[in-house]
């Protein structure tokens, strides 16, 4: 999901908890159909009813922020930070930085979030034992029980990417040591699972069970997708796994210094016709940051006489580099959290070259077509 659409809502032990569009989508149906369901089960009125349907919706959405704050917390406990956690159509996910790389790590942090929403299931069917069930509070309590026992036995059904098909990928890459075959069986199992949800859902629809049926196939839609998308990742993964940005850094890049006037490096770049970002040394050969012509966009023409390199470069604090004895992989990511297309390389303090993306995807295209006729 792009980031630009995603809107921040709080910040929980440093963990941004962020919202896509899609979730208003489910927020709306969930507040409504409570809504409905409440004021006509209970002949509440309508104060009661919806008063009741949105502080129950709203605590729904707080035990799912919980869920994946467990996935969140877990997951730093192994050195992999969690930045944001983003709530959409489909509920809640974390974002990992990085894939665990032991199968003991994956499986505990795939394992707490269904615990969590059992836990709180329980907890809630527990304190509505309290009271009689047309209360508000312990109406809502039901409900909010049931829904998080609901949300803890679908994320156990065993199909990558749920949690179920992480816990099942961890065992079988526990058993066979073997992380790609492992994620390639939970990711297939994960592939029959929506495929017997979106069946299952079109079943229901033509039985006049319209909107449950649709959402269904839907859900099953949007499995498939992940489990495709994520067999897909692992797949790059490994066919980069061997190589490193030694085996890609190009020595040839050009430089410009900070002093230099922005008219004369505008008219370098009209020469030359080359549009790639430029580093920006010092006489020291000390890389201080990177300018690109797009950066002069940053300024207005008339402004230009007045202005260096150094003015409207990317300075050294914000940019990413790489090492020579880092993974392709890494480096890739780093390009994408970064949204830059070369990075420079960099060993000892010193530049020793730039390493750009469309070099690594042609080396990755050539693997793949490799592993391709290898499978054939
Ligand atoms: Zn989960």
């Amino acid at each position: 999901m792009p980031n630009l659409s995603n809107r921040r809502l709080a910040r929980v032990f440093g963990i941004d908890i962020e919202f896509h569009w899609t979730w208003l989508i489910i927020l709306y149906l969930f507040g409504y159909s409570l809504g409905v369901y409440f004021s006509h089960a209970y002949h509440w009125g309508l104060w009661v009813a919806w008063t009741t349907a949105i502080i129950t919706t709203l605590l729904f959405f707080v035990s799912v922020v919980l869920h994946e704050l467990a996935h969140s917390l877990a997951a730093r406990r192994y050195g992999l930070p969690v930045h944001t956690i983003t709530l959409f159509v489909f509920g809640g996910v974390s974002q990992l930085t990085r894939e665990p790389e032991q199968a003991g790590a994956e499986f505990v942090i795939a394992i707490v979030g269904p615990l969590t929403s059992l836990v709180l299931g329980a907890i809630c069917l527990g304190l509505a034992q309290l009271g009689p069930r047309h209360v508000p509070v312990i109406a809502s309590l039901w409900w909010l029980g049931a829904v998080n026992l609901i949300l803890a036995v679908f994320n156990l059904i065993p199909g990558f990417p749920l949690d179920g098909g992480r816990v099942l990928r961890a065992i079988i890459w526990s058993a066979n040591r073997n992380f790609i075959a492992a994620t390639h069986w939970a990711t297939r199992i994960g592939k029959i699972v929506a495929v017997l949800f979106i069946f299952y859902g079109v079943v229901m629809f033509f039985r006049g069970q319209g909107i449950n049926g649709l959402w269904i196939a839907f859900i099953g839609w949007f499995l498939l997708t992940a489990a495709e998308q994520s067999w897909r990742q692992t797949e790059v993964k490994s066919a980069l796994e061997h190589f490193t940005v030694r085996d890609l850094s190009n020595p040839f890049f050009t430089t410009v210094p900070p002093d230099e006037p922005i008219e004369s490096y505008f008219q370098q770049v009209t020469d030359s016709h080359n549009y790639r970002p430029s580093l920006v040394l010092t006489d020291g050969d000390e890389l201080v940051g990177v300018i690109a012509p797009v950066d002069l966009r940053n300024a207005p023409r008339p402004q230009w006489p007045l202005l260096r390199v150094k003015d409207l470069m990317v300075p050294r604090a914000r940019l990413a580099t790489v090492t020579m004895d880092e993974g392709l992989m890494e480096a890739l990511e780093k390009m994408a959290l970064h949204g830059v297309s070369q990075l420079p390389v960099i060993d000892d303090g010193h530049v020793r070259g730039v390493i750009r993306r469309d070099r690594i995807l042609e080396l990755l295209q050539n693997a793949l077509s490799q592993n391709g006729n290898k499978a054939g």
